[in-house]
């Protein structure tokens, strides 16, 4: 016995009951992540199972949760995590926030499927509808200026509130019409109409006038298999979307202290500041630099050096000239006594690997390099740095 399907004449049905035709543990309840474990077959049903692009509707039949719904063998299968006893009357329910908001979604992919068709002649090559959004795939590349049309057009229909009618044409009506998503098959074909606006064949449930979709918007477009991929969302989803973009704008021009629409311009500002900034800041470190290797002295033993301004290609620059000068090693320390130092020491005349060794051990360092050039870390204050020196 093929289970009533509720759902494709009444869209708006969100409880029922059913009796129960079968119950059975599912096979690879295991694999699962939703923590079904029994696929529960009924004689009718308001839960649309997984096709066409859409997810499947969720909820609860009796006391058992419905995590999943799908056609398996031609049969509704809604997947439980427990089980129900076979010959039951089972009270149904969705959850009807997540259907409401997918039929939003779904009759406004529509509208903007069918004015794209008539308006540009492509196809809707490719539909995903989940609790993550909608993406459609068209056939031909639209250009932004192209969708803002078709979005503003879609809108206006939503405005004028237009019916949304479902039909099923008898064979011979069916091979004489013109739709979308024209099929092999003749029988059995479900049609949603658009009054004026969209004829598609098309299974799922949708909203009863255009109004009902509440507001549609294009969010973003890309190239797509010499089409394009659009993602969008309608109704209380693009109200969702619309509030967290919102705050986003508003924290960003708080930060800003700018208007919430002049955001992207002081950005922009804040942008070419920050780079004249770190120009500015570079050529001072330059400058700097060849002020501390000026202040260099010439000694026959070591030059050590404390430098918490330079970054560290100026201060291996620093310990480049120094060892000129040194008859012993140049060291120069980057640091504080809390967290330690960093360091990079040169030398003309000291072989530096066995050297480390003993310098290493005396101020808890890390490290190693060339003979001629190491870098490291010390756990020590400046202090004892310095009396390992002197
Ligand atoms: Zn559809």
């Amino acid at each position: 016995m093929q289970t009533e399907k509720l759902y494709e004449n009444d869209a708006y049905l969100r409880s029922f009951t059913a009796k129960v035709l079968s119950c059975e543990p599912l096979a690879d309840a295991k694999k699962r992540s939703d923590g079904a474990a029994y696929g529960v077959i009924l004689d009718r049903t308001a839960f649309f199972p997984e096709g066409g692009g859409q997810t499947a509707d969720r909820g609860n039949l009796g006391n058992a949760v419905v995590s999943d719904v799908q056609e398996i063998g031609g049969e509704i299968v809604h997947m439980t995590d427990v089980p129900l006893p076979a010959g039951a009357e089972v009270a149904g329910e969705l959850n009807w926030e997540e259907r409401l908001r997918k039929m939003q979604n779904h009759t406004g992919e529509h509208l903007i499927s069918g004015i794209v068709h008539t308006q540009f002649g492509y196809d809707n090559v490719g539909f995903h509808l989940g609790t993550d959004g909608v993406t459609v795939d068209f056939s031909g590349v639209l250009t932004a200026a192209e969708l803002e049309f078709v979005e503003y057009i879609a809108n206006r229909v939503v405005g004028l509130n237009v019916p949304v009618t479902v039909s099923y044409p008898s064979p011979e009506e069916c091979a004489a019409m013109d739709y979308r998503s024209k099929l092999d098959l003749t029988e059995n074909i479900r049609i949603v109409t658009i009054e004026g606006w969209d004829v598609c064949a098309c299974c799922a449930p949708h909203v009863s006038t255009t109004g009902a979709v509440g507001g549609i918007k294009i969010l973003s477009c890309e190239n797509w298999k010499g089409g394009v991929r659009i993602r969008m969302l309608c109704g209380l989803d693009a109200i969702a979307d619309y509030h967290k973009r919102l705050t986003q704008t508003v924290r960003i021009s708080n930060l800003l202290s700018c208007k919430q629409l002049e955001a992207a311009d002081a950005v922009e500002r804040l942008m070419k500041q920050g780079q004249a900034e770190r120009e500015e800041t570079a050529k001072l470190r330059h400058a700097l630099l060849d002020m501390k290797i000026a202040a260099l002295q010439k000694t026959d033993g070591d030059l050590v050096i404390f430098e918490d301004m330079l970054d560290n290609n100026s201060l291996r620059a620093l310990v480049n000239a120094g060892v000129e000068l040194a008859g012993g090693v140049c060291a120069a320390f980057q640091g504080n006594d809390a967290d330690g130092y960093r360091y990079i020491i040169g030398s003309r005349t000291v072989k530096l690997r066995a050297w480390a060794k003993e310098f290493n051990a005396a101020v808890g360092g890390k490290g190693g390099g060339s003979e001629e050039m190491i870098q490291g870390t010390a756990k020590a204050t400046a202090e004892t740095i310095r009396s390992f020196f002197a």
